[in-house]
């Protein structure tokens, strides 16, 4: 049982936006309710960036509403708060002091577009706060599973409902009208991405009705992080850690050439499946500021070249969006981009909307 405090010294909920947009998120705020996660994941981040165990404190900010009205009162209107930070909003703690519920509640006040990223099936107790935001801006959920199999799953994260629960997630926020994609993460080599793996996860997340996909690698931040998981991976049959120690060589990130190949075939499974990677237009179109659509779909643009190695294009998208994000409007270079029809809509509403 984690120790619950309320930390008299924070003042911020949101804080400053985010230097660039993110395009996993939409976020341009990002912030955690709870600080501390009582599901402590085996891989988590959080293991590696604090040095006590994370999941044994958990910390409350006080008056937290009044926090987040006050804050809100100087937010583009337009902007996305993700409430995805290094965190589960709906973890435990929720059920007892309702800390997200009472953010959400400003948030659908002010009808701020809103992305919430959680293993948690307890979101769906929020669906008609999110559906009070979806109606005026956007509300969209990301759920994040590990895998297919239900040993691994229990191993790394034994805190956390099955995977099974959280598609069921996904398929009731579906059917209650909230957009909702499913986050693949961790992925770890040889474990949940092989093409096996990979397809049966995929084949599920459509069958639950999930609007998007998108995943990433498990990150190791330092060697106390490193030790943790190795342990953890090794109660899971004869995972032996060198295969990470080959592909991580004792830094943060996996080897990029792995990396691309893993994305190329994931890519090619989604396509198959016609999961869109990445939220689609439509799930956010005229619903944020105009200039931040664009943003996005143009890093969503580079993100997919960059998973299926078209590097230079995804440079220039990455430049397009930079150029967008600090205020320019390159017309010649928007027309000039190979993906120009599929960012064209996205164009012409700001276009619209500025003249
Ligand atoms: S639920 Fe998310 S934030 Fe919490 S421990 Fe697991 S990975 Fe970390």
């Amino acid at each position: 049982m984690p120790l619950f405090v309320v930390d008299v010294n924070r003042t911020q909920l949101f804080g400053a936006p985010l230097p660039h947009i993110d395009a996993t998120t939409l976020a341009s705020y990002t912030s955690h309710i709870y600080e501390g996660c009582e599901y402590g994941c085996n891989y988590c981040d959080g293991w590696g960036r604090h040095l006590r165990p994370f999941n044994e404190q958990i910390r409350l900010m006080p008056d937290i509403a009044q926090a987040a009205n006050a804050e809100l009162a100087t937010i583009n209107r337009r902007a996305v708060i993700g409430l995805t930070g290094e965190s589960d909003a709906y973890q435990p703690a929720e059920q007892q002091y309702h800390r997200t519920r009472s953010v959400l509640r400003v948030l659908a006040e002010y009808g701020q577009p809103t992305v919430i990223m959680t293993k948690s099936p307890h979101v769906v107790a929020d669906i008609e706060l999110l559906t009070q935001i979806q109606q005026q801006s956007l509300a969209m959920v990301m759920v994040t599973v590990l895998s297919h199999m239900a040993d691994v799953q229990s191993k790394l994260e034994d805190k956390n409902v099955s995977t099974i629960e959280r598609l069921d997630t996904v398929t009731r926020l579906k059917k209650a009208g909230i957009p909702v994609g499913v986050v693949i993460q961790p992925l770890i080599p040889y474990l949940n991405d092989t093409d096996y793996a990979l397809t049966h996860l995929v084949d599920m997340i459509v069958a639950a009705g999930a609007d998007f996909v998108h995943w990433d690698y498990v990150y190791t931040l330092n060697q106390r992080h490193r030790n943790r998981l190795y342990e953890a991976l090794a109660r899971i049959g004869t995972y032996p850690p060198s295969y990470m120690r080959a592909l991580y060589q004792d830094g943060m990130t996996i080897d990029r050439a792995y990396q691309n190949e893993r994305n190329n075939v994931l890519t090619h499974i989604c396509d198959d499946a016609k999961l869109p990677v990445y939220p689609p237009y439509a799930l956010f179109a005229q619903r944020l500021d105009p200039r931040n659509e664009l943003e996005l779909v143009i890093l969503h643009q580079a993100r997919r070249d960059m998973l299926q190695g078209r590097d230079t294009l995804a440079t220039i998208g990455q430049s397009l969006a930079t150029q967008i994000a600090t205020g320019a409007l390159p017309m010649q270079e928007l027309h000039n981009y190979a993906h120009y029809m599929q960012i064209r809509p996205a164009l012409q509403h700001l276009e619209s909307t500025s003249s």
